[in-house]
């Protein structure tokens, strides 16, 4: 395996941390973590690599040029792994600008630096970018781009600026596109903890509309690997759809949350639509996992079931973020 120096940006998120905890232990990668730390990002559980020699983190935003600039020189960074995003779909509804700051113009960034240094770049994206789905059909790498929340448009836009920036100038890149994540240490804005902590709470599980909308959902350390594949394995100006084929309605995530912790279905409660909600995502992952050898490892409920377990023993580390989350 190739030794790279990387330049992980986002890297105290929810996916950010975990591919930045793995890395470090699978290989003998050095990493510099950028990260703003924004509500959603956080340190706790890289605390453990403070004083590594392998682990240097910077805090600062990616539209800071000069400084993403001298990181990238001073490490020798050969590679960027760009996870630093305004992630919430909600958050994008209410106000587009920080989306559009850090998605898209922060990105440019990073191309721009990334090209000067002739470092290899590869961009975390999702399937959001696609769209919405009927009951059926599946997107792949083809599909057209067809974003229909702020969020998504922003992610479609940094996704364009890096194919451009690869076909004008020859840039070293590749896209991921994932699915819904859950594990470990995700915001409790996001659907999964959300009903976990409600569930916990005591309080209503809150489901916008029917809830009969369809997620595909991954566990976060299949995501990590299937990165690493990309890493290793990558073609230049591939695009790599990223999913384990476990669609789910988000009312029966919320059944199963609730049969798992002894608690009655009547706690679900519908409340409003979100604006322009997507009905179903649903990816064709055939490319990774047969052009690169990556398969998903984790199986939906149990995997679910031991991150139920972790909300239930990290209660003190979700009821900060909680805090965090209502101040802003
Ligand atoms: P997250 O919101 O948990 O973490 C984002 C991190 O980026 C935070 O640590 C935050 O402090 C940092 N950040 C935000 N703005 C920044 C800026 N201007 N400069 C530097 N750092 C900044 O997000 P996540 O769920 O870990 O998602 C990471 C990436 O993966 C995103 O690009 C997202 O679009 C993509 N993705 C997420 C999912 C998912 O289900 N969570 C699925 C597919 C793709």
């Amino acid at each position: 395996m190739i030794k790279h120096t990387i330049l992980v940006t986002g890297g105290a998120g929810f996916i950010g941390h975990h591919f930045i905890k793995h890395r470090l232990r699978e290989t003998e990668d050095r990493i510099v973590n950028l990260d703003a730390l924004t509500y959603a990002g956080d340190l706790e559980a890289l605390k453990e690599l403070e004083g590594s020699p392998r682990y240097t983190f910077a805090k600062g935003d990616v539209n800071n040029r000069e400084l993403v600039d001298e990181l990238i020189r001073q490490h020798n960074i050969n590679l960027i792994v760009h996870f630093a995003a305004e992630s919430h779909v909600d958050r994008s509804i209410t106000s587009a600008s920080s989306f559009i700051q850090t998605n898209i113009a922060g990105t440019q960034v990073l191309l721009d630096v990334a090209r000067e240094h002739g470092a290899r770049f590869i961009h975390i994206s999702t399937d959001e970018v696609y769209g919405s789905l009927g009951e059926t059909g599946i997107f792949t790498e083809e599909s057209f781009l067809a974003p229909r929340s702020p969020y998504a448009a922003s992610k479609a836009s940094s996704d364009c600026l890096v194919l451009a920036c690869h076909h004008t100038f020859g840039l070293p890149v590749n896209i991921t596109r994932c699915t819904n994540n859950f594990g470990p240490r995700q915001f409790p804005e996001k659907f999964i903890p959300k009903m976990i902590i409600q569930a916990l709470e005591g309080t209503p599980l809150t489901v916008y509309g029917n809830g009969e909308n369809v997620r595909d959902w991954i566990h976060v350390y299949d995501h990590c690997t299937a990165i690493d594949a990309v890493i290793e394995k990558g073609i230049d100006g591939e695009v790599y759809n990223i999913g384990s084929s476990n669609e789910r309605k988000n009312l029966d995530v919320a059944r199963i949350i609730l049969e798992e912790l002894g608690l009655d279905e009547s706690r679900i409660t519908h409340v409003t639509d979100r604006p322009g909600h997507d009905y179903r995502y649903a990816l064709n992952s055939g490319k990774i996992r047969n052009e690169l050898g990556w398969a998903p490892r984790f199986e939906f409920e149990p995997a679910l079931k031991k991150t139920i377990d972790w909300y239930k023993v990290y209660r003190p580390w979700w009821e900060r973020m909680l805090k965090r989350g209502k101040e802003l």
